[in-house]
């Protein structure tokens, strides 16, 4: 049985939102809500602004992560607004809205993994969970109600600061944060960088951690420098998502002509240009680096360019990156991809997640000749041991030691963890890895 709030908070973002107000008014009582006590606040978030989350829950207040921007492009037109709520066993809960020029589908979609997002990482459970849909009318101004809402009975305020990532419905990581940094629902994902004491700033996309300061190198420089070294001489090089830059910059470590990174979001680089300088080091504007803002299944399936690398630095297989771990994908990097071309893809953990790592093997497995798994360790990734896959059509995949050392010392580079050794030892595999890929 659901225990439905005792009064709602609607707070509204602009003047214009009052009117708006009053169909999610509508759309409340219809979803059993009678008691509705709508706080018609103009101006808290100025027409265009991005909310900066904030660290406790006040009663009546914005909740951290569910604001939304919800700006149309056209003025006047009509769009569907899904309204997403979740209520905690204790009572608390959020509710968020999405508008969006798609189908009602689309957005009940959309608001749900928000919704689950900003359970999963202030580590609270997802009680119940009820959508309901109010048609909405953005105002000439292009600019529409962002609301969120905070209930309960007596909701003490909230003094913690940590952040949650669920690793499985039994396990979860946890990071104590310092400071809030930004925070943003782009088009494809909710966006938020914190600085935490322990890792200093993260970058979290859907509650998930992507990179942090303390541990990026660790990851980028053996997803990147394994193909790098791997291949004898690579020029042209392709980066499928890898927005918060990290990858980049590695890549452009080598004495590459081009670098070309596909990214669906557009917002995630906007973001790590402002705050995650010290993982992308100013590559984005290197004269050798190329961005192309577009799904990476649109843009290879479009051209045919022939690449000499091609590193796969993409959020797990949800969302816009759940067509990326497919024999499709595959199919488009192989045609992209020189015979003697190698590739390489994060692969998910072996220990929380050997599904993912499984799913990505035998993706690959019609269009490249040879293979190869090899593990390296990232803290703030779930399990902390993480698998990597290495692949080519015709080249070669495992040079031996002296002719890595010999690339390593005659490219010049500066590494973190990265070694010719830890190179060739990373292929050597626990059984219980070995045995996921057969
Ligand atoms: N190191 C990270 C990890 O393992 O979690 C990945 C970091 S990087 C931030 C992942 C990027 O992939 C995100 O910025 C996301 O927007 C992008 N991405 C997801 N799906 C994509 C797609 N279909 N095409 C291009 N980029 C995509």
């Amino acid at each position: 049985m659901i225990t439905l709030p005792r009064y709602v908070s609607l707070t509204a973002g602009h003047a214009e939102g009052l009117d708006d107000l009053t169909a999610f008014d509508n759309a409340l009582h219809d979803a059993g809500i009678a008691d509705l006590n709508l706080i018609k606040v103009s101006s808290i978030v100025p027409q265009g602004s991005r909310v900066v989350p904030m660290r406790s829950f006040p009663v009546g207040s914005l909740v951290p992560t569910v604001y939304a921007r919800a700006c149309s492009d056209r003025p006047g037109e009509t769009v569907v607004a899904a309204v997403g709520m979740g209520l905690s066993p204790d009572g608390r809960g959020v509710l968020m809205e999405y508008h969006g020029v798609g189908t009602e589908a689309e957005a009940e979609a959309i608001v749900r993994r928000r919704v689950e997002a900003a359970f999963a990482m202030r580590g609270l459970e997802l009680h119940e969970y009820h959508v309901v849909v109010a048609e909405h009318v953005v105002r000439k101004c292009g600019c529409a109600v962002a609301a969120a809402v905070l209930w309960g009975d007596e909701l003490e305020e909230r003094t913690d600061d940590w952040l949650t990532e669920r690793w499985t419905p039994d396990a979860r990581f946890a990071v104590r944060v310092r400071e809030a940094i930004f925070s943003m629902r782009s088009r494809y994902q909710q966006i938020d960088i914190v600085d935490t004491f322990q890792f200093g700033r993260m970058l979290w996309l859907d509650g998930t951690v992507q990179t942090s300061e303390a541990d990026h190198w660790a990851y980028h420089e053996m997803l990147v420098h394994v193909p790098m070294f791997t291949h004898p001489n690579p020029k042209r090089v392709l980066i499928v998502g890898g927005g918060d830059g990290g990858a980049l910059y590695h890549v452009l470590q080598h004495p590459v002509e081009e670098a070309v990174m596909v990214e669906i979001d557009r917002e995630v680089v906007r973001a790590a240009r402002s705050y995650l300088t010290a993982i992308h080091g100013r590559a984005f504007d290197d004269p050798r680096a190329r961005l192309v803002y577009e799904d990476a299944f649109t843009y290879l399936a479009q051209t045919q360019p022939r690449f000499d690398v091609v590193i796969m630095d993409t959020t797990d297989p949800v969302g816009p990156a759940m067509r990326l771990f497919t024999e499709d994908f595959y199919a488009l990097v192989r045609r992209n991809l020189a015979d003697d071309g190698i590739v390489s893809a994060q692969s998910g953990s072996p220990w929380i997640q050997p599904e993912v790592v499984q799913r990505n093997w035998y993706a690959m497995e019609p269009h490249f000749a040879k293979r190869a798994l090899y593990l390296g360790h990232v803290p703030t990734y779930p399990g902390g041991l993480w698998a990597f896959a290495l692949a080519t059509p015709q080249g070669e995949l495992y040079p031996p030691l002296k002719t890595l050392r010999a690339r390593f010392a005659a490219r010049k580079l500066r590494t973190n963890y990265y070694t010719p050794q830890g190179h060739e030892a990373a292929f050597v595999l626990p059984p219980f890895v070995q045995r996921l890929l057969v």
